[in-house]
């Protein structure tokens, strides 16, 4: 891996800038000192003459020395076998890294290599219901998938045929290739690039799936959407996404969840959140009144006498069960004392008389009250 390599320019002891000359001078003068006969008992000189050697390497060739100074040791970490590889970290989350290889193969000297990858996941956005998500549903979603083909079962021959070896690695499914470097004889392994790491080919590909194994299928699915789910959520289906290559896992199906709003509720979290309009004489005089609940039902509720217009009333568990608990959020009710608009002969008579009865006792004055009789100047 790359992480704990040195840099081959300061293991040469030379400049990014070096010409070939100046390499091979560092390297002969380097490959002398640490030479493994000459440093028999320094235990540490034969991994040194490594390390000088493969510098050497990388750097003597235009290309490979190239691509170093692009990618630095990346450029030749090698994935082992399929999966993630050292290109994870690297290039950030790739579902398929073949790609990437490919941008090394001439170097690496391997055809694309390739082993089962996991499959694709599958996000799809749904739009529920405020009640849905309060209480939860079952939805039944449609959708696209690459699948296990089924004319071949997966196997990829046409049904009848055969499946053979395969006559490039004889069913090893890897292919072993042996490379002379300059520390002797080193063996590398590949996947093989016919049979793509199966050791099995089908003699007559499917003509479904054309010997892949997996095709495109329509998929129907109900899913629970638990209650307390809101916009943002996300409800995984787990192996229910795209199938993978080469009988790779499949990948998930991920929801989306967006809730749509309510008419007249509101949620803060688990909190639902209603305002109530009341009259100014339901206000003053207090009253008995229902409070319409989420399920449909009716609260009653006792308004006091002298409830203010913003005042606040928290009924307790009648909110949204929170995500994942049997737990329940509040109802949080806030009265809204609503100034009539059009008023009737009679509110208006009614409302005329108030307003001369309405001076109230100097003892029992607001602050307000206080504040506007002292600009006046009076006590
Ligand atoms: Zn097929
Ligand atoms: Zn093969």
């Amino acid at each position: 891996m790359s992480a704990n390599k040195r840099d081959y320019y300061e293991i040469l002891g030379v400049d990014k800038k070096a010409s070939k000359d100046d390499l091979k001078k560092a390297y002969r003068q380097l490959a002398k000192k640490y030479h493994p006969d000459l440093n028999k008992k320094d235990p540490q000189a034969e991994e040194k003459f490594k390390e000088i050697n493969e510098a050497y390497q990388v750097l003597s060739d235009d290309e490979a020395r190239a691509k170093y100074d692009q990618f630095g040791h990346a450029a030749f970490d090698q994935a082992s076998g399929g999966g993630a590889g050292p290109f994870g970290d690297f290039f950030g989350d790739f579902g398929d890294i073949g790609d990437i290889f490919d941008l090394f193969g001439s170097f690496t000297g391997g055809s694309r290599r390739k082993g089962p990858t996991r499959g694709q996941d599958i996000t799809i956005s749904i739009d529920i219901s405020f009640e849905e998500a309060a209480f939860g549903t079952t939805k039944n979603i449609k959708y696209k998938r690459m699948t296990i083909c089924p004319k071949c079962n997966g196997n990829g021959a046409e049904p009848g045929t055969p499946i053979t070896q395969c006559p490039e690695c004889h069913g090893q499914g890897q292919i072993k290739q042996e490379v002379n470097t300059i520390f002797g004889r080193s063996v590398t392994v590949r996947p093989c690039p016919v049979c793509r790491g199966d050791g099995r080919m089908a003699k007559t590909p499917c003509s479904y799936c054309r010997g892949e194994g997996r095709a495109y299928q329509d998929e129907q699915l109900e899913i629970k959407i638990p209650p307390g789910v809101d916009t943002g959520n996300r409800v995984i289906a787990r192996g229910k996404g795209g199938k993978g290559e080469l009988g790779g896992p499949f990948g998930d199906l991920i929801l989306n969840i967006r809730v749509r709003p309510h008419e007249v509720f509101k949620r803060e979290g688990a909190d639902l959140l209603l305002e109530v309009p009341i009259s100014f004489a339901q206000a003053a005089l207090g009253d008995e009144i229902e409070i319409p609940t989420l399920q449909g039902s009716f609260e009653t509720y006792k308004i006091p006498s002298g409830i203010q217009s913003g005042d606040q009333r928290r009924l307790r568990g009648q909110g949204i069960t929170i995500l994942n608990s049997s737990n329940k959020g509040d109802l949080i009710v806030t009265f809204k004392v609503v100034t009539p608009t059009r008023l009737s002969l009679e509110e208006r008579e009614i409302f005329e008389k108030l307003l001369k009865i309405q001076a109230p006792e100097p003892d029992s004055r607001s602050t307000f009250e206080r504040f506007v009789d002292r600009l006046k100047g009076k006590k």
